[in-house]
C-alpha cells in the first residue's frame, strides 16, 4: 500500500504554545483514518499541516510522496474546513459551476469536452445534488454546500478527502446520509481522513484510528483503539497545559 500522507516526528507550535509534538504517522492509499481527541487538542492543525498549510517547527511531511512543501497537485485533494458550512460562504456561483471548476483543476485545460460534462453531472449525482446544481452555493444550507464542495473534490478525481468535523450543525437524519455517502466514497478507493466529535460515529466507520492530545496517544486499527486506554489517557492528559506548569 503507497502512502498518501507521511509524517515523521511533527512539530508545531503557534507562537510558544506546542501544538503538535513530534506526531509520526503514515496514511495508506484507500484508508479511512478518523482522527480523534479533545477540543484544542491539536486535530485541525495536524490536517493542515498533512495538507501543506502550516510549516512543521521539525520533522517532516510527505502528500502522495512529495514533500508537501513541493506538492503541486492541490486537485488530488479535497478539503472541507469547518469554515465550508459557514452561512455566507465564498463563491458567488452556481454548485454546477462550482463542480465544473473542480473538473477543470483535474483536466487542466481550458475547455471541457462532452465527457468532462458528464462526469461533472456524475459528481453531482454521487453526491446527491442533482437537483440543487443551478443553485449558488452561497445560498445553501451547511450540509449541501459540504456535498457540494464533495462533488468538486469527486469532479477533480481527488484521490484524498480530508474533513473537519464535517457535519456540526447537520441534522441527524442528513448526517447519516452524509456519513453513507462517505462510506461509498472510501468504497471507489478515495482516502479518508476525518475529524469527528463523536466517537462512536467514527469508530463505526473508520478502519484506523489517530488519537490526539497533542501528542499522539493512538494511532492503529479501530478495534485496537477501542480495547485500549488511548482515548481515557488522551481526555485525561491535560495536553500542552501540562507542560506550561512543569
Ligand atoms: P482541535 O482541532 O483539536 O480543536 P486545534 O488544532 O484547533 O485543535 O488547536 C490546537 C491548539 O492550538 C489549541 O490550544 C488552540 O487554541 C491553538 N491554536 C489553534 N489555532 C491557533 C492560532 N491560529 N493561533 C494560536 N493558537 C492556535
Amino acid at each position: 500500500m503507497s502512502a498518501v500522507v507521511d509524517l515523521d516526528g511533527v512539530t508545531f507550535s503557534y507562537g510558544d504554545s506546542v501544538a503538535v509534538r513530534d506526531v509520526s504517522l503514515t496514511i495508506g492509499s484507500g484508508e479511512f483514518l478518523g482522527l480523534v481527541g479533545p477540543n484544542g487538542s491539536g486535530k485541525t492543525t495536524l490536517l493542515h499541516l498533512m495538507l501543506g498549510l502550516h510549516s512543521p517547527d521539525s520533522g517532516s511531511i510527505e502528500l502522495f510522496g512529495q514533500p508537501v512543501e513541493e506538492f503541486d497537485q492541490g486537485e488530488r485533494i479535497g478539503y472541507v474546513s469547518q469554515q465550508s458550512t459557514n452561512r455566507g460562504g465564498t463563491m458567488p456561483v452556481t454548485v454546477r459551476e462550482a463542480v465544473t471548476m473542480g473538473r477543470f483543476a483535474h483536466a487542466g485545460r481550458s475547455r471541457l469536452s462532452d465527457e468532462d460534462g458528464e462526469i461533472v453531472e456524475q459528481a453531482l449525482e454521487t453526491v446527491g445534488i442533482t437537483d440543487l446544481a443551478d443553485r449558488r452555493i452561497n445560498q445553501l444550507s451547511g450540509g449541501q454546500r459540504q456535498r457540494a464542495y464533495i462533488a468538486r473534490a469527486v469532479a477533480s478525481e481527488a484521490d484524498l478527502l480530508a474533513l473537519d468535523e464535517p457535519t456540526v450543525g447537520v441534522d441527524a437524519e442528513s448526517r447519516d446520509a452524509f456519513y453513507r455517502l462517505l462510506d461509498s466514497l472510501n468504497d471507489r478507493g478515495i482516502t479518508i481522513v476525518l475529524i469527528e466529535h463523536d466517537i462512536g460515529v467514527v469508530t463505526d466507520r473508520a478502519e484506523r484510528i489517530a488519537c490526539i492530545n497533542t501528542e499522539l496517544f493512538h494511532h492503529g486499527d479501530t478495534e485496537s483503539f477501542v480495547e485500549s486506554d488511548a482515548l481515557e489517557e488522551a481526555y485525561g492528559s491535560t495536553g500542552r497545559v501540562v507542560h506550561h506548569h512543569h
